[in-house]
């Protein structure tokens, strides 16, 4: 079980025992950033709970393993909008349908991905059934931001967390995939999966921030200022390019011990930056604001 899994060992520990030991409840939260396979444990978890084999690997071979896998078998249910929220009449749907017993195994599990889309009625509507569910159900509500769950509904769960992936696990992952691993800016990739492919396509960004970062004190003014539209131009990934501009500056204090001090104040307007754009400052002024700052920084020391 699990196999196929990168990370979270403890958790495929966790869930075997609950499923070996037959101790399956009525409802869980998994619990983690995005892009680390919550969603795929949920689906094995559920397909090894429905296996009809009474060793429960899951065996891959009984008929609602492989009804599992060609997705016809009735007894799963997954919920797996790709709209930003989960609407009441869906939730709905599902409470009315929770009565329906079972028709190959003794269960039948339901998933919820990105569970907090939730709207606030639907979340009230599936509240219901998690407080009398019926006896052969299991739900499982997958979520990358529990803080959005209603607590009514997060006592009800059992609670399974699960952990950033590592740096070697993430390079594991693409190594069994045949992908080419970028090393340098692994840092930025904050233990997601899903970051990692989408930051390692856009490689040359990380190029271009590195070229310019590692040169800054020999750029004028109007060089700095001009990086603006080289590089925050990417406003969807500016997090990651701010923490890979952190990190060549932590990689700078490791080599030049005489500049501490100049160092450590680019990284603090870094990290203010982050916490403005946190609080929705206007995006372009923050950005000038930064490089304003750095540019001061530089006048200052040169
Ligand atoms: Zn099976």
């Amino acid at each position: 079980m699990f196999g196929n899994i990168i990370g979270n060992v403890r958790n495929k520990e966790i869930l075997k025992n609950i499923i070996y030991s037959n101790n399956i409840s009525h409802s869980y939260i998994f619990s983690g950033i995005d892009g680390i396979g919550k969603f795929l444990f949920a689906k094995e978890f559920a397909k090894a709970i429905l296996c009809l084999d009474e060793k429960k690997y899951p065996c891959n071979k009984c008929k609602s393993c492989i009804s599992f896998e060609n997705g016809n078998n009735t007894d799963i249910v997954i919920i797996d909008e790709q709209e930003d929220s989960i609407k009441n009449e869906i939730i709905k749907e599902l409470t009315k349908k929770v009565l329906e017993k079972p028709v190959l195994c003794s269960k039948k599990v339901y998933i919820i991905n990105n569970s907090e889309n939730m709207t606030k009625e639907a979340q009230n509507s599936l509240l219901k059934t998690l407080e009398e569910p019926p006896e052969f159900v299991v739900i499982i509500l997958v979520t990358s931001n529990e803080n959005l769950l209603l607590n009514t509904i997060k006592s009800r769960c059992i609670k399974i967390s699960f952990d950033n992936l590592s740096n070697s696990e993430l390079k594991q992952y693409f190594d069994n995939n045949l992908m080419n691993f970028n090393n340098d800016i692994v840092d930025s990739f904050g233990g997601s999966i899903k970051k990692a492919i989408e930051l390692n396509n856009k490689k040359e960004i990380f190029e271009k921030v590195e070229k310019i970062f590692s040169n800054l004190d020999n750029m004028n003014t109007l060089q700095i200022m001009a990086m603006k539209e080289t590089i925050f131009s990417n406003k969807e990934d500016i997090y990651s390019i701010l923490d890979y501009i952190n990190t060549i500056f932590y990689r700078k204090i490791l080599k030049d011990i005489n500049n501490i001090k100049k160092y450590k104040r680019y990284i603090e307007i870094v990290e203010e930056t982050k916490i403005r754009l946190n609080k929705n400052s206007n995006y372009d002024m923050t950005i000038d604001y930064a490089l304003l700052a750095i540019n001061a920084c530089l006048e200052r020391n040169g």
